[in-house]
């Protein structure tokens, strides 16, 4: 059959090495919450079952939903933003890949931070964009720089996508970075995509700030969001956007046209989720683990200091480890302590460049996995 240019953009690697473990590998892989969805949230998804809610809902998602994600942009993220320019979406990917859709034409440029979510770059070259990264720096602490930015730009670019806390590197950007993004992004005249899934996962004295909030940002701005990692969603597939009316009204026409609209039992799930009060509790038992095994971590990190080194994460569930010190790079290592030692860890050559002396390790995972596979995984980097 015959198969679109388009087609070949897509690199298969970091799916095949996160499913194709094999059986009895300690697993520092996992890019969701290790807990089930709350209890209550399963039962309003049952109650929307036995109400039958089994039909399509309008594109952008029911009312109270909508409703409920404004009130929360409002609260959590002091974003003002009315329902009818939310759009709730299968997932935050489906609200990344439409907003790119609607954000540049084919052969213009969108600056992706490097390191980053492998699907950005992935997702611009579908749309026709061409992908240019803005390399972070290992001895800076991968800051991003307005500078940087600048110099990543071309008349030719027309958007950045912003991802705090951010995949793969654990890091929340600062409200002065941001500043220096906002400030870049007004002189070059870009649209900023800000994917801020991880927002509830921050570690004190680190806080997630909106660059969609800062002064005369929420013009230039898609806010991107979801219940996929902060309350423990993934499967349920619902996350949304949230941009100026003209926008939202574009996002809304195609996802219409094309992914229709959300699981409607899901789009209820979703709606007790940011209602309930319990909800509060449930995202912190969750964080209270995660900060936990972040400790365990740190503790094989500083204990292995010949080896590894690494920056404690500001958020998310990932720790972003320099492999360098053992002579190996992070393909190599991750290769390596899964032969040697039988633990999975993300090389980090796939979120771009900067990453190769890197890999991802995850402990979105039980305490004794995080402790017996980062034990293991440090004593394989070791000659
Ligand atoms: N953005 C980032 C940075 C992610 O890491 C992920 C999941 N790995 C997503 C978006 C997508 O999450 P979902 O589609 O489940 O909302």
């Amino acid at each position: 059959m015959h198969l679109s240019k388009r087609s070949s953009k897509i690199d298969e690697e970091p799916f095949f090495i996160a499913l194709n473990l094999p059986p009895g590998v300690l697993r520092l892989t996992g890019g969701e919450p290790d807990f089930a969805s709350a209890p209550f949230v399963l039962d309003a998804a049952a109650r929307a079952l036995e109400e039958k809610q089994t039909h399509y809902t309008a594109p952008a998602g029911i009312a109270p939903l909508r409703q409920g994600i404004a009130r929360k942009l409002k609260e959590d993220n002091d974003l003002s933003y009315d329902p009818s320019e939310v759009i709730v979406t299968p997932g935050s990917s489906g609200a990344v890949g439409l907003s790119l859709l609607a954000m540049f034409d084919p052969g213009e440029e969108v600056l992706i931070p490097d390191p980053a979510w492998f699907h950005y770059a992935t997702l611009v070259e579908l749309a026709g964009g061409v992908p240019k990264r803005v390399m972070l720096d290992v001895s800076d602490g991968f800051k991003l720089h307005g500078s940087k930015i600048e110099a990543a730009a071309s008349e030719k670019t027309r958007a950045i996508i912003l991802n705090s806390p951010s995949n793969p590197m654990g890091r929340v950007f600062s409200k002065n970075e941001l500043e220096e993004v906002a400030g870049a992004a007004e002189r070059l005249s870009l649209t900023v995509l800000s994917d801020e899934i991880y927002e509830k996962i921050v570690y004190p004295p680190n806080t997630h700030v909106s660059i969609g909030s800062l002064s005369g940002m929420r013009d230039r701005t898609i806010v991107v969001n979801g219940f996929s990692k902060g309350y423990a969603l993934t499967g349920w597939r619902v996350g949304y956007c949230a941009a100026p009316q003209e926008v939202s009204k574009k996002l809304d026409g195609l996802l219409g046209y094309s992914l229709v609209c959300a699981s409607s039992i899901s789009q209820y799930a979703a709606l007790e989720a940011i209602r309930n009060p319990e909800s509060k509790q449930y995202v912190k038992m969750m964080l209270e683990a995660w900060s936990r095994r972040r400790e365990i971590v740190m503790k094989y990190v500083n204990e292995n200091s010949k080896v590894v080194s690494a920056m404690p994460p500001e958020g998310t569930f990932y720790a972003w480890i320099d492999v360098s010190r053992s002579g190996m790079d992070g393909k190599n290592a991750a290769q390596r302590a899964l032969e040697k030692e039988k633990v999975g860890v993300m090389p980090g050559h796939l979120f771009g460049q900067a990453g190769r002396n890197h890999v991802r390790v995850s402990f979105a995972t039980s305490d004794e996995v995080v402790e017996e596979g980062m034990k293991k995984f440090c004593a394989s980097l070791k000659p």
